[in-house]
């Protein structure tokens, strides 16, 4: 193998933030072996690297062991969004515990660095705002949303417990929300859900009054941060937040989408679900420190990205398209 080319593993690499980084790897000519087991994601989002000879794509659980020999592990495979995790609760910690404990034990034993794509859900409903990564969280462990939650504390438990005893090198990302073509339109996640109902003209579905707030970030944006995250010194294990401050209520992001898809579709209230945070910004001061990063993708630009996107995906389906 070329110097400098590395054996990459990214699991979950079928779905919205794994197949970009894996075109962002392709790119740069590692030797690319994506494992996923299709739950939420679709190999439709690896169509443009099948075939390409730096990439590998395997269909495999994350909840059982995995025997091959690379030298970086992107640790992504978990359902990620509310509705979907949802579905199968005891699998989503499943996936998030016992893959965490398979990917940390093939660091393990081959030597690789391991990045973890951890949550912002891991700071809950936060009391702190913005989110600094030594804020602890408050999270309810018995609700709705713990299956994902805590099966994410967990993994950086596990994490940190490899690093310390077993000397693993580790990444741990604490991701805020992300969004950006390749979104699955169905998986219920607020941008998707608002661009796909102004684009086909039917009702905004906001939940709760809408002043809850979220910070979004653009997908190629995020993907830098992992890079520089996982090329970073070996003492910088995180955890380390990847997000855009700019921070937004539902009602600003829904009237933001209506304006830039010229829509007519009303905005209507349905109920708010169990343990929804109030409020979400990350403080990114860590990153811009130690990985010189910070977003460069304004919402409204990104938007505009995403929103492409889902006509284009809409048309194809051949359902009615921008009004
Ligand atoms: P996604 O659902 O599009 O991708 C997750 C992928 O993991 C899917 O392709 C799915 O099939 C796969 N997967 C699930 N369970 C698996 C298992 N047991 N074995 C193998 N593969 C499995 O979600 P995403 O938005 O791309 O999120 C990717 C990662 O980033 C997740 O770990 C998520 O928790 C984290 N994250 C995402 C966001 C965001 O806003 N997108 C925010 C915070 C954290
Ligand atoms: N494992 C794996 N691939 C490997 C090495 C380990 O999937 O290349 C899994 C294996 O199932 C094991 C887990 O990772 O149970 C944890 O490995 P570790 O070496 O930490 O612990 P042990 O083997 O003692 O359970
Ligand atoms: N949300 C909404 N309408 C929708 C989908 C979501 O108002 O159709 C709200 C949801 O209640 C939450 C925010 O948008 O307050 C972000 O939801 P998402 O599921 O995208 O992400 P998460 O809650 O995991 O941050």
């Amino acid at each position: 193998m070329n110097k400098g080319v590395k054996r990459i593993l990214v699991t979950g690499g079928a779905g919205f933030l794994g197949s970009h980084l894996c075109d962002r790897l392709v790119a740069q000519g590692h030797d690319i072996l994506c494992v996923d087991n299709l739950f939420t994601g679709s190999k439709s989002n690896l169509v443009q690297l099948m075939g390409r000879p730096n990439f590998e794509y395997m269909r495999h659980d994350v909840t059982f062991p995995l025997y091959v020999e690379v030298d970086e592990i992107y640790n992504l495979a978990c359902p990620a969004s509310p509705l979907q995790y949802r579905i199968n609760p005891v699998q989503t910690t499943k996936t998030s515990v016992h893959g965490a404990i398979n990917m940390l034990g093939l660091a393990k034993r081959t030597g690789a660095k391991i990045l973890q794509a951890s949550t912002s859900e891991v700071y809950g409903d936060p009391e702190i705002h913005p989110q600094t990564e030594e804020y602890w969280g408050h999270v309810n462990p018995i609700g709705p949303r713990a299956c994902y939650d805590e099966g994410k504390r967990c993994a950086e438990t596990l994490f940190f417990d490899y690093h310390r005893e077993g000397r693993v090198r580790i990444k741990v990302a604490r991701i805020f929300n992300t969004y950006g073509p390749r979104m699955d339109p169905a998986d219920g996640r607020v941008v998707s859900n608002f661009i796909c109902q102004a684009l086909l003209g039917q009702p905004i579905t906001l939940y709760g009054d809408g002043a809850q707030t979220r910070s979004f970030c653009y997908v190629d944006d995020l993907i830098e941060g992992l890079l520089r995250l996982m090329a970073s010194d070996d003492s910088n294990t995180g955890p380390i937040n990847i997000g855009n401050p700019d921070e937004f209520t539902m009602v600003e992001l829904a009237e933001m989408i209506v304006a830039l898809t010229g829509s007519s579709s009303p905005i209507v209230m349905r109920p708010l679900p169990a343990d929804d945070p109030r409020q979400r910004r990350p403080d990114i001061g860590r990153a811009r420190a130690a990985l010189h990063w910070e977003p460069t993708v304004r919402l409204r630009e990104g938007l505009v990205h995403a929103i492409a996107y889902f006509d284009g995906l809409l048309r194809c389906a051949g359902g009615p398209s921008l009004p």
